[in-house]
């Protein structure tokens, strides 16, 4: 006997938007999450009355402005603007790639300058296409930038070498002739007035939501309860693995309160070099402007992923597109499973492209019953 039009497992940004868009069209909705807490990867915890990115630090930002009008219907968005700073031994340069970049890495002055610059290394490195990250980020950039801001990054991030990875990750960051520090291009940027908890709870409002709660320690009972599943797990988990595991790169943090107001003067410090070990600090407080006494800062470690830790990245080379391939060919024959989000779709989404999905996805399913 089903008791629910929809289970949705995972509460993250995914399963959350579905939950609140199925709820206005009175379907009955439960929702189960594995962590104490409901969120995914958006929760925060206050530590000394800062909001702490427990998952990894998260800012806000989209094009589509049917997603901005969205996410502001539940909460006001402060006008912070990311711009990380990178230390690369001991010397900072400002992110993403601009001309404060190219003068302090060259002592160019005029963008026609920088632009010689980098197309002197292009044309030095002779490379036509770019099959990798490496191959992708000397055509972009050159060879200079390449070796002090993203190789070392990179091959701590990912675990892997650059000439492993796909070129289309460092094509997430601009590239500008201007001086220009906004780590993002889009139109609509900001970090949540009062922390993203306010979006997770209003959007789970009047929402059956069991915390604790793994899908796989009962999946016979969960799929008995339900007419259908909403599932933002991991892909291969849900099919057993049995094409394989899927690969994900993890992350740790170590999280500390200081007894000093401002530690770094921003709140993104990337540290390029490959012998640090950490990739990040954060300093909380500065995304939302903060004046407490005390700051709380979190140093970010990549890690590979195994059973027990987190999932945060999927690994997209090619050997983890076909095996993921043969699990979304799966999804396929589901009649009443429908998978969403960054685990299940096996994709580096940002938050904005996660919320577009779902609604997308929610209204589907309006149109379908
Ligand atoms: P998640 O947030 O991962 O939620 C999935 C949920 O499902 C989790 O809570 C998990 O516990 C639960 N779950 C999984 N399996 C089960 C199970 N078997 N039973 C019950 N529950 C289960 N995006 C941006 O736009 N800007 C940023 O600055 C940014 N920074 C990021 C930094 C880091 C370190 C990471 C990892 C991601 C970042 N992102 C950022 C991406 C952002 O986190 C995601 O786009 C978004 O949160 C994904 O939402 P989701 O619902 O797909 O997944
Ligand atoms: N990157 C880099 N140097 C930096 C910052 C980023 O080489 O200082 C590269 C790195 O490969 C990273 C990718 O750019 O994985 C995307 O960066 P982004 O900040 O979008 O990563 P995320 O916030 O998703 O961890």
């Amino acid at each position: 006997m089903s008791n629910y039009d929809y289970l949705i497992v995972g509460s993250g940004l995914f399963g959350s938007v579905m939950a609140h868009e199925l709820k206005k069209k009175k379907k009955k909705i439960l929702v189960i999450e594995k962590r104490a807490q409901p969120g995914g990867n958006i929760y925060c915890e206050k530590i000394e009355d800062i909001n702490v990115h427990t998952y990894g630090a998260h800012i806000f930002h989209t094009n589509n402005k049917e997603v901005w009008d969205f996410v502001n219907s539940f909460v006001s968005f402060n006008n912070y603007i990311n711009s990380p700073i990178a230390n690369y031994k001991g010397k900072f340069y400002n992110l993403p790639f601009n001309m404060n970049t190219f003068y302090s890495l060259w002592g160019v002055t005029s963008p026609q300058a920088a632009r010689e610059m980098i197309k002197k290394q292009q044309g030095e490195a002779g490379i036509h296409k770019s099959e990798n990250l490496e191959e992708q980020a000397i055509s972009l950039v050159g060879r200079d930038i390449y070796e002090t801001l993203i190789k070392g990054y990179t091959e701590k991030q990912w675990g892997r070498k650059c000439t492993d990875l796909p070129p289309f990750i460092i094509k997430r960051l601009p590239v500008r002739f201007t001086f220009d520090n906004n780590y993002f291009n889009d139109r609509y940027q900001g970090i949540p007035i009062g922390g993203y908890n306010t979006l997770t709870e209003k959007l789970l409002t009047g929402i059956e939501t069991l915390t604790n709660t793994d899908f796989f320690k009962d999946r016979t009972y969960f799929q008995s309860i339900a007419k259908n599943i909403i599932f933002t797990g991991r892909i291969d988990e849900f099919y057993n693995y049995e094409f394989g595991k899927l690969e994900y790169r993890s992350l740790k943090f170590e999280t500390e309160i200081l007894d000093c107001e401002n530690y770094q003067g921003n709140a993104v410090i990337n540290f390029t070099d490959y012998n640090t070990p950490y990739t990040r600090i954060i300093e909380h407080k500065h995304f939302e402007f903060g004046t407490q006494a005390k700051t709380v800062i979190s140093r970010e470690y990549p890690a590979e992923w195994r059973e027990g830790t987190e999932p945060f990245y999927p690994i997209n080379d090619k050997a983890n597109d076909e095996l993921h391939k043969r699990y979304y060919e799966l999804t396929l024959k589901e009649k009443n499973v429908m998978f969403g989000g960054r685990l299940a779709e096996y994709k580096y989404y940002d938050m904005d492209k996660v919320i577009e999905i779902a609604l997308s996805k929610a209204e589907q399913l309006h149109a379908k019953n």
